[in-house]
């Protein structure tokens, strides 16, 4: 049977073009979505027009019981999950004395804890199979702050501290758990940049382009059949932190 692969946060950018990667190899995907239901839909079209089937599944990764419901979702219908990836999220650009408790709650419910819920489900099946692939979304700010976006650093480095020490946890298991850190990818996330700031940035990337959600992908797919890898951060950002 084909590997079973779990992506929150599927229906654009990152989640989007690794549930196509990993679908046109041959991973039987659930892509999960909250709000972008006709562009999940279309992405379900699109593949299928290469006679490629993937399955959708409606949750908000911040609701408990959603969570488990989609898990139990696939769990029944596939009986397994191979590989997890936990990309949905959330951005904000606010000075830190702006922030409000409503916009941390969010930030970190949305970024952080539903790595922890999600994965709270999803383990206990890999776990008697003594094999599977989880892989974190965090982003270069977790690892180096950004100005400005201090609730964001804080939940992406919190998901830094979690992909390490669960990787150190799980080995026993045979469970590889690894998190990318993309740098300034080409999505939804950024399209409150204008053209003059996207060149800002561009140029301030030592390879001169800005990432596109392949790039990630293209990790992911490699990370998923890699089975000596575990506890890192890769860093896909065409060396922009500093
Ligand atoms: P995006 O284009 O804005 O897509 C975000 C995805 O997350 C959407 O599919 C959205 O689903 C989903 N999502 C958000 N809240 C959700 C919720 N409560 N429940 C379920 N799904 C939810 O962003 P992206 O750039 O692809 O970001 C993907 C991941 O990469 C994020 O974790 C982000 O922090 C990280 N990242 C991005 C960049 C970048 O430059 N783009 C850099 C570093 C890290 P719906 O629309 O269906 O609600």
């Amino acid at each position: 049977m084909a590997k079973v692969a779990l992506i929150t946060g599927a229906s654009r950018g990152i989640g989007r073009a690794s549930a196509k990667m990993l679908a046109k190899n041959n991973f039987k995907v659930i892509a999960n979505y909250n709000k972008s239901e006709e562009s999940i839909n279309d992405l379900k079209r699109e593949l299928k027009e290469e006679n490629i089937e993937i399955d959708t599944y409606k949750a908000d990764i911040t609701k408990k019981e959603e969570i488990k419901n989609m898990v139990k979702y696939v769990l029944d219908k596939y009986g397994k999950i191979d590989v997890l990836i936990n990309n949905a999220g959330i951005s904000q650009i606010k000075l830190f004395t702006d922030i409000t408790d409503e916009d941390w709650e969010n930030m970190l419910n949305t970024n952080l804890s539903s790595v922890f819920y999600v994965t709270k489900e999803v383990l206990p099946s890999m776990i008697n199979k003594k094999e599977g692939h989880i892989i974190n979304i965090t982003s270069v700010w977790g690892i180096t702050g950004a100005s400005c976006e201090v609730h964001y650093s804080a939940s992406k480095a919190g998901i830094i501290g979690l992909t390490k020490a669960l990787a150190k946890e799980l080995a026993p298991s045979n469970i590889k758990v690894n998190a990318i850190a993309p740098g300034f990818i080409n999505t939804d996330m950024n399209k409150e940049l204008n053209n003059e700031e996207v060149e800002e940035v561009k140029n301030e990337i030592p390879l001169k382009r800005i990432g596109e959600p392949e790039d990630v992908a293209n990790c992911i797919k490699y990370l998923v059949e890699s089975e000596y890898i575990t506890g890192q951060v890769i860093k896909i950002d065409g060396r922009m932190d500093k």
